[in-house]
């Protein structure tokens, strides 16, 4: 028995979907368990109108991110034309199809208050020999029914009679997706097929497909074994929308998830392993995947759950691996890759790297995403820092007594040990004598140090901003308050 042969076949028509992204990973999983597992990407790039060659980049660069290696590929099913010409002649010989120039409007008359859908078989029996219009069609068996084995499904039993007529090829002669795909799973001698829940209804087809390729071409290749991923739903359980949810893996990517900490949520969507943990290294699920065990239910793409994992997976970084792996989001002159559409809020020259190492564990425990840090560490790399005027008026500016703190606070920090622990004591007692508590008493020294209300641990900043520039930076604000 040959070791799985498994193909993620995407049509590149748009963002790398989550959804396909996990079907990437499940093929995967089954391809890396087995000794001789065998991956192969597929690009299903017949569809000319609506392929574009941006939307191949980000599959094949998404799946580099989340470490999906292939054996093969990226193949483009465009290259197998001659294939699927061929099987479309020997269909014909074989009398599997027929030509048919009807036009819908055509279909829709002759059905009237019928409601039956899909075509009514109208050419079936015409003996065309062309057809400029429409193309040609399958001729479905008028009988009995059609079971898909499906692993995850079970067997799910298709009555040929509501299958109708589908159409193979176009009358330009290109070949539509049901039987280019299996044309390739043939050649590509796939033995698993995995893939969307969406696909089901088209397994009975493609099956159909087979069984007559194998009749005409005498070679009895086997079926593959289907399994049918379940659905991805948002909240509100409904199927995510391309325009309502955020579904493109390149914007997790760009967003600062980790790969290791996306796959490894990707994973859950559907299948889970023994015992209720959530964080799993990656051998192990390796291991451990079965399609078998995988859920028909609809899973829920949850944000803040794949953000928990995020923040989970970026503090169990060693210091040195969170500096390297920011180094997109903090200094992307030197990395080969940068997030779309954010850009970093210093320059290269301002950006200070012995000064971010050091800050660098301060917001690593803080974050879930890595596209957080810019604006956490930000104020490190200015004089002075980008004030949010709304937080500037309500701790500041409309406070009297958070202005005394800040005068308080330049006089004392003047001649105080300049050390976390210190500030910490000293701050707390000034914000005594003033009647506030120290959360309060934080407050208007970290907006009027880091132009912001939330932020590293704000002790330890000052402590690595140093004694000049944090009193530099109290009586600017003091100045811009009064
Ligand atoms: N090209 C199809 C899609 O993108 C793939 C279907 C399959 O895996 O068979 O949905």
């Amino acid at each position: 028995m040959p070791g799985p042969r498994v193909r993620f076949a995407p049509s590149p028509t748009g963002f790398f979907h989550v959804g396909s992204a996990r079907s990437a990973l499940f093929n995967w999983f089954v391809a890396r368990q087995s000794p001789d597992g065998y991956f192969i990407l597929r690009i299903e790039d017949t569809d000319a109108d609506r392929n574009r060659e941006e939307w191949v980049d980000g599959i094949v660069s998404a799946m580099q991110w989340l470490g999906l290696n292939l054996d093969q590929g990226p193949n483009r099913q465009s290259d197998n034309a001659p294939a699927h010409a061929d099987a479309v002649a020997r269909l014909l010989a074989g009398g599997y199809l027929y030509y048919c120039d009807c036009t819908g409007d055509d279909v829709q008359a002759r059905k009237g208050d019928n409601k039956t859908p899909g075509y009514d078989g109208h050419c079936r029996n015409r003996g065309l020999s062309k057809s400029e219009k429409t193309g040609i069609r399958f001729k479905t068996p008028q009988s009995g029914s059609t079971i898909v084995h499906d692993l995850i499904r079970g067997d799910v039993e298709f009555q040929n009679t509501v299958i109708d007529d589908f159409i193979v090829a176009k009358s330009s002669g290109v070949v539509l997706y049901a039987l280019a795909n299996v044309t390739d799973d043939r050649n590509d001698e796939i033995t698993h097929v995995i893939r969307g829940e969406e696909h089901l209804p088209n397994a009975p087809k493609q099956m159909m497909l087979w069984s007559a390729l194998n009749e005409v071409t005498g070679d009895n290749v086997a079926l593959p074994v289907y399994a049918h991923l379940p659905l991805l739903v948002n909240e509100q359980r409904k199927k995510l929308s391309k325009r309502k949810d955020p579904v493109a893996t390149e914007s997790y990517r760009d967003q600062g998830y980790l790969p290791d900490a996306f796959v490894n949520y990707l994973a859950l969507l559907g299948w889970s392993p023994d015992g209720d943990e959530e964080i799993i290294p990656l051998e192990r699920m390796i291991k451990e995947f079965r399609l078998e065990d995988v859920s028909h239910s609809p899973a829920f793409f949850d944000v803040k759950k794949l953000s928990h994992i995020n923040g989970e997976y970026i503090r169990k970084l060693s210091p040195e691996q969170f500096i390297e792996i920011s180094a997109p989001w903090v200094r992307p002159w030197d990395s080969a890759w940068q997030p779309t559409d954010r850009e970093v809020p210093w320059t290269k020259e301002d950006f200070n790297t012995e000064l971010f190492a050091k800050v660098a564990p301060l917001v690593q425990e803080r974050i879930v995403l890595l596209g957080e840090i810019p604006a956490m560490v930000d104020f490190f790399f200015h004089d002075q820092p980008v004030m949010d005027d709304a937080a500037f008026n309500k701790a500041i500016k409309n406070d009297i007594v958070a202005q005394q703190m800040i005068k308080a606070a330049i006089t004392r920090f003047a001649d105080v040990t300049w050390e976390a622990a210190t500030l910490h004591e000293e701050v707390a007692a000034l914000g005594e004598g003033l009647g506030l508590v120290l959360r309060k008493a934080q407050a208007p020294i970290r907006c009027a140090v880091t132009g912001s209300l939330v932020g590293p641990p704000l002790f330890e900043s000052l402590e690595l901003l140093g004694r000049d520039n944090t009193i530099a930076r109290l009586k600017k604000a003091l100045e811009l308050a009064t």
